[in-house]
């Protein structure tokens, strides 16, 4: 337990981490409370994360986010987890209770919350999913929760996709290899690039003729790493072609509420990071 004396600390965890922009986002929310907030990016491994952690923790550490690779650690060291985290099998927000964790996962708000901005509904919508690690899973079942027509998973990793189509219980759930991408029927409304394919530069490909004609894509990453899904999107015709960094400021807000107790405003953030 830090000592009562101690200034609360937070931070995010990952590897790499030096182009996160979380410390920026958290400081720019505190700056809307008048709170200076101390939030720092520490670079860490996985072999390395639980001792991190608990050094964290001694230091003041109250409060934490984790991000690639690092969500299923964060997942196995809490002490108890939020009904949502329990959900999608995935922590990215850790919140000091007593002597332990206790893990949340604010990715699916996040996403959600974007979505709403950008003005797409999913319901009744036919949906395409790259991806089924930890960020895509909180995705799909904030997906589900919509009530779209379909939502195609496609997965290097066939059992990932099995297990995710599985935990999903809904009936509209089909799943697929990238290889089998190209003989998939019809058009699809929402596009979702959750794979991570991207941060190490992987060029990116999908028959055009997926594409429903006011169609949004929408890669997870930012920067670099979302260059190559998005400029497939537009030349496939896409209406929209949407980065992650709205969703990144709102899944922030969400853990910033929960340590907080007070919810920051977004859309000035977002545009400022836009900015840039
Ligand atoms: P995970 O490591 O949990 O999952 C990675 C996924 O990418 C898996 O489905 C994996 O497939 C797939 N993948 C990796 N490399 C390749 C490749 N070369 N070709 C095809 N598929 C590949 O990562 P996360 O789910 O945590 O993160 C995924 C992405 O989402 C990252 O880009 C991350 O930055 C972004 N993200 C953005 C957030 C935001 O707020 N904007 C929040 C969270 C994540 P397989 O199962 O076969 O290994």
């Amino acid at each position: 337990m830090p000592l009562p004396s101690m200034k609360p600390r937070y931070a995010v965890f990952g590897q790499p981490i030096a182009h996160s922009l979380s410390p920026r986002i958290h400081a720019m929310f505190g700056a809307q409370f008048g709170i200076e907030v101390d939030y720092r990016a520490i670079e860490t491994g996985r072999d390395e994360f639980a001792r991190a952690l608990a050094a964290f923790a001694r230091d003041g550490g109250v409060g934490a986010n984790v991000t690639l690779p690092l969500k299923a650690d964060a997942f196995a060291l809490c002490a108890t987890r939020s009904a949502r985290a329990q959900r999608c099998g995935s922590v990215n927000t850790l919140t000091r209770d007593g002597d332990a964790w206790r893990g949340d996962s604010t990715d699916g708000v996040g996403f959600l919350r974007d979505l709403e901005r950008l003005g797409f509904d999913a319901r009744g919508r036919r949906v395409l999913l790259l991806g089924a690690g930890g960020a895509a899973r909180a995705v799909a079942f904030t997906l589900v929760d919509a009530d779209p027509r379909e939502l195609m998973i496609v997965n290097r990793t066939r059992e990932r996709t099995a297990e995710l189509a599985r935990a999903l219980r809904f009936d509209g759930v089909f799943g697929c290899e990238p290889a089998q991408v190209g003989t998939l029927d019809g058009r699809y409304d929402l596009v979702v690039n959750a794979t991570s394919a991207g941060h190490a530069g992987a060029a990116f490909d999908l028959p055009a003729r997926l594409l429903e004609r006011d169609a949004l894509c929408y890669d997870l990453s930012y920067g670099h790493a979302a260059r190559s899904f998005l400029a497939w999107a537009r030349e496939a015709g896409a209406k929209t072609a949407s980065d992650g960094l709205g969703m990144l400021v709102d899944q922030a807000a969400e853990s910033f509420a929960i340590w907080h107790g007070r919810r920051p405003q977004t859309r000035a953030i977002l545009d400022a990071l836009r900015d840039c």
